[in-house]
């Protein structure tokens, strides 16, 4: 079988991780089997559908490097086919006209309410022969089966069974002839011979709708899986309470795309104990009918930790360009004494994100305000002025700001001093720094340029010796 998915979005927001990881379920599926992946802008519902969510989705996917094999279509350009699909039900009596105003239908469902019974369209349009009165345009209905089941095997969940008494006749087209969500879908999903419907389990209910339809027009249907929900650490359904935010805000807070797919990869999936995936290696081993079908958590812990696994691993020349962007983020646009390349190879053991990685390094960048106050009271005491001077001394007589003599220096210091390293590299740690942790001393010396550290260790130098005054 030549397998075909499709991605469905609608542009009415931004592409969230519960759409990204459908996304890249379908795109996987895609990849493994040789097949093809779709992309369909599902954007009929022309009042929530915008532009610039169209674009977020774009950029999302985009980003993750979720390409799609062909799209994005856009359902607003294939009026004129559903159309067409509308008219041969109409003629095979399959679907009709209804015109029931918003009083009649309110008026139907109160009394179905009053009788202990649940609100439904109790198909009333179905017989009536007269035409629709004058000016009313009416929308279009879905005869559904009156009886029987629907059944289908879905991928994930396994046998799914519905009633048809369950389902009322749904519209199928607006009185303006925009189709709704559940006659779209199905023509598309034939129309571009999708094999594999792949998406969020909240749409399970609309799939025996789906299939009824797809009977009427005497076609085949797509195979069906409906992945789990995902939920924030607290077991709770996923949401902006979570920090549940548009995928590109995590490029923004400075994670890389291959953290963020292995971790939606997980999402529901799994391959032994194996936490991290290249991405050749999910698409060799993974297959949907290995998804969970229970809910899976989104671990921000987890997503840290396989950042820092890939800001590792990531080469030199695309850190420091993660990093620049970060910087300018920050609104750090002096230059520094070394290239973002260098600096992130300097610090990318140090970080978690990029943008921890830019803050790590704002020092670098730009003289501090204060000394962080346990620092200073630490390493500034009056004990601290001699090697401070002595330091000053040899680093401002240091040729070629490079850390091995930079390194030596630090080292003669201290055995001039008879002291250990440390009394000598802490406190002009936090001279440079103004704080008590940072890179490798000659790094952090490099890092930091001559000049600024030649005035900054003054800085400190003046600082001790008031101290020393006042007490
Ligand atoms: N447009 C639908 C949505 O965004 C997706 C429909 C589907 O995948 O069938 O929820």
């Amino acid at each position: 079988m030549n397998v075909r998915t499709r991605f469905a979005p609608s542009p009415t927001g931004l592409l969230h991780v519960g759409g990204a990881r459908t996304a890249l379920f379908c795109w996987l599926f895609a990849r493994h089997h040789g097949g093809t992946f779709v992309l369909r802008i599902e954007d009929t519902d022309r009042e929530r559908s915008t532009q610039a969510s169209i674009d977020a989705i774009l950029d999302g996917l985009r980003w993750l490097g979720l390409d799609a094999d062909e799209g994005p279509w856009f359902q607003t350009d294939r009026l004129a086919i559903y159309q067409e699909y509308i008219e041969r039900l109409l003629c095979t009596g399959r679907a009709y006209r209804c015109w029931c105003t918003r009083e009649e239908l309110d008026a139907m469902r109160d009394a179905q309410r009053a009788r202990g019974e649940k609100p439904r369209y109790d198909g009333r349009c179905r017989h009536r022969t007269a035409a629709p009165p004058a000016g009313v345009e009416p929308v279009i209905r879905f005869a559904n089966p009156l009886d029987g089941a629907v059944v289908f095997n879905d991928l994930v969940r396994g046998t799914v069974s519905f009633d048809n008494r369950e389902l009322d006749d749904l519209v199928i087209a607006r009185a303006d002839g925009m189709p709704t969500y559940n006659f779209g879908v199905v023509i598309d999903d034939l129309d571009m011979d999708i094999t594999h419907v792949i998406r969020g389990d909240d749409h399970v209910m609309n799939t025996p709708r789906q299939l009824n339809i797809i009977a009427a027009l005497d076609a085949a249907p797509p195979h069906y899986a409906h992945v789990p929900m995902i939920l924030g650490a607290d077991g709770q359904r996923l949401s902006k309470r979570h920090g549940a935010v548009g995928v590109m805000q995590f490029r923004d807070d400075g994670y890389l795309p291959e953290a963020l797919l292995n971790q939606l990869v997980r999402l529901g999936w799994s391959h032994g104990d194996q936490e991290i995936f290249s991405r050749e290696e999910m698409v060799a081993k993974f297959d949907i009918e290995d998804v969970n079908r229970a809910p899976a958590a989104f671990d921000y812990d987890k997503l840290g930790w396989l950042n820092q696994h890939y800001i590792r691993q990531a080469d030199s020349e695309r850190l420091g360009a993660l990093l620049a962007e970060q910087i300018e983020r920050m609104g750090l646009g002096a230059p520094s004494a070394v290239s973002p390349s260098a600096l992130a190879d300097i610090q990318r053991d140090r970080a978690r994100t990029m943008a921890e990685m830019a803050d790590k390094s704002r020092f670098a960048f730009e003289e501090y305000g204060e000394f962080d106050e346990r620092a200073a009271k630490k390493h500034l005491r009056p004990v601290a002025l001699q090697p401070l001077e002595a330091i000053r001394e040899r680093l401002g007589a240091v040729a070629g700001w490079e850390p091995e003599p930079l390194h030596a220096a630090v080292n003669e210091c201290a055995a001039a001093l008879s002291v250990n390293l440390g009394k000598v590299a802490q406190p002009l740690r936090v001279a440079l720094t103004g704080t008590a942790a940072s890179p490798a001393i000659e790094l952090t010396l490099q890092m930091v340029g001559r000049e600024a550290s030649l005035s900054r260790i003054d800085r400190a130098i003046a600082y001790v010796r008031n101290r020393a005054d006042q007490s």
